[in-house]
């Protein structure tokens, strides 16, 4: 079987001194040196106890022991359990009673809730060529032989309820890394930012396979800000991938300071996925990019992609454009819509998940005999045969007997200058479901939903209109960005009608 470590062994044979990776605390790792730190790791891990199919929980922020901490598991055939250490104790601890890992590391160099996580769990500091981490061995060893080809398990957003932990195999992993260096032809001469945490499919795809494999340099960041990426942008940045927030999120820090397009002669590929793209946020930052902005969509149980678009600027295609190769998609036209060629997505090929670890009922829903998992999201492919998402089918809203799709909604009203960005979600309300629009505006700002609601007026027939609108500063989000949509009924249940 190939393994997904041995990309870094391939670098390691080819070009030992190219820079890998560097990192907000100042660490700066050549290939052999991730391989050295990895090792290193590797036998820490083991004098802890941890063994060839054990489960090794990392609670981290983007840094490079972090990555030295997914290759010091793969050398020893453990499974990694990557999780953002912003997540609250109470998550962590669902994860730890899930899985059983054998061993917890914490990037607490990085981040201060990491330092959180290792000291509720008695950690003791430990340090070696990778930097310093925290180790915790909460339960013994418990090798599970049906993880033997199994690399990660990734707990899904959670979106939509409970997180999933799904089971990507090095083959997953491998096929992930090189699809996504070849969309981006990724060279040596590559410098990645890597600010999508590696503890999403999409940044451990993205940023440390795909690199790894195509011999990149990584510029990880272990936080989003606006100001910290304009800075980077204008260092040598050559490749983006970020989720539409992010995009978003950079565009109100350029306006704040007043700038308006983007000095970076190096940047070449950016990309938006993980959440729609509206064709606003598209056109702002392609304006400001001075580039295409590419819409990719995938999910965890997908190795991050399935379709990525390749558009060229200003075109106003907000597809997710054609199957990368080797992925298959298909419409079951049974589901929903079922006019108009609307219907659930189908994908199949060597990016599908292994299946939910210990949860065979859900992975039976998904996933069928013949290689076709269900993704739960509506699209439809056009003439080109590129494939539009609509959203996702548990977040259709019908209302008055109309489907309301809420990316829809959410792209006309971020169309507004003042908004940041939306969430448009349904709730049953005399016996009919409401459209209800959630929307982040910067602080001091004066906006108002009334003046809101003349805005979309002439952007959305009268069943698209949200019954309310409620305003914000801040989104119940993931620790990607992605905004948490299950979560904001109860953030805002004080203002709701
Ligand atoms: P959970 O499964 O726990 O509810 P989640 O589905 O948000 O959470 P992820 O695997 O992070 O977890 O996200 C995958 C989902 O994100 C896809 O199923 C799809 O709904 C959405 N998505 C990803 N890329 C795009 C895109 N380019 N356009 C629209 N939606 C996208
Ligand atoms: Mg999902």
């Amino acid at each position: 079987m190939q393994r997904v470590e041995d990309f870094l062994a391939d670098q390691v044979q080819k070009a030992p001194d190219a820079l890998s990776l560097t990192d907000s605390i100042g660490t700066r790792w050549s290939f052999a040196d991730l391989d050295a730190a990895s090792t290193d790791l590797a036998g820490q891990l083991t004098k802890a106890g941890v063994q060839a199919n054990d489960r090794v929980l990392m609670l981290s922020e983007n840094c490079a022991a972090a990555v030295a901490v997914l290759f010091a598991c793969w050398k020893l055939d453990a499974v990694v359990i990557p999780v953002n250490a912003r997540q609250s104790a109470t998550e962590v601890d669902r994860v730890v009673t899930h899985a059983s890992p054998a061993a917890v590391l914490m990037t607490s160099a990085v981040s201060p809730e990491a330092t959180v996580h290792a000291d509720r769990m008695q950690a003791q500091e430990i340090t070696g060529t990778f930097g310093t981490l925290q180790l915790a061995t909460p339960m013994p060893s418990q090798p599970d032989p049906d993880l033997s080809d199994v690399a990660v398990l990734l707990y899904t957003t959670g979106t939509t309820g409970d997180p999933k932990g799904v089971m990507l195999t090095h083959d997953n992993l491998r096929f992930g890394g090189k699809a996504s260096a070849s969309l981006r032809n990724m060279t040596p001469s590559d410098l990645i930012y890597g600010v999508l945490p590696i503890t999403h499919v999409f940044g451990l795809a993205s940023v440390v396979t795909a690199s790894c494999y195509a011999g990149a340099s990584v510029r990880l960041e272990a936080r989003f800000s606006g100001a910290k990426l304009f800075e980077a942008l204008n260092e040598g940045v050559t490749l983006l991938s970020a989720v539409p927030q992010m995009h978003a999120l950079l565009m109100q820090y350029t306006k704040e300071q007043g700038l308006d397009r983007l000095g970076s002669p190096d940047l070449r590929y950016v990309s938006s996925g993980a959440a729609p793209l509206d064709p606003a946020w598209k056109r702002k930052a392609e304006a400001f990019y001075g580039i295409a902005l590419q819409n990719g969509y995938g999910m965890t149980e997908t190795t991050a992609g399935v379709c990525a678009s390749n558009n060229s600027i200003g075109s106003p295609d907000i597809s997710v454009g054609p199957c990368l190769p080797g992925v298959e998609v298909m419409i079951d036209d049974s589901v929903a819509g079922g006019h108009d060629g609307t219907g659930e997505v189908l994908t199949r090929g060597a990016h599908i998940m292994k299946g939910y670890y210990r949860n065979p009922e859900e992975t039976a829903k998904v996933l069928s005999s013949d290689g076709w998992m269900r993704t739960g999201d509506l699209g439809k492919i056009d003439k080109n045969g590129f494939l539009h998402i609509l959203g996702r089918s548990k977040e259709l809203i019908i209302h008055g007997g109309f489907n309301v799709y809420p990316p829809e909604v959410e792209a006309a009203i971020n169309d507004h200058p003042q908004v940041i960005q939306s969430a448009v979600i349904g709730r049953m309300k005399d016996g009919d479901e409401q459209v209800l629009a959630f929307v982040q505006i910067a602080e001091g700002d004066n906006l108002t939903a009334a003046e809101l609601r003349d805005f979309v007026r002439d952007r959305l027939t009268g069943y698209k209109r949200p019954a309310q609108i409620i305003l914000g500063t801040a989104l119940p989000a993931a620790p990607t960005g992605k905004i948490l949509k299950h979560k904001l009924l109860d953030t805002f249940a004080d203002q709701l009608a």
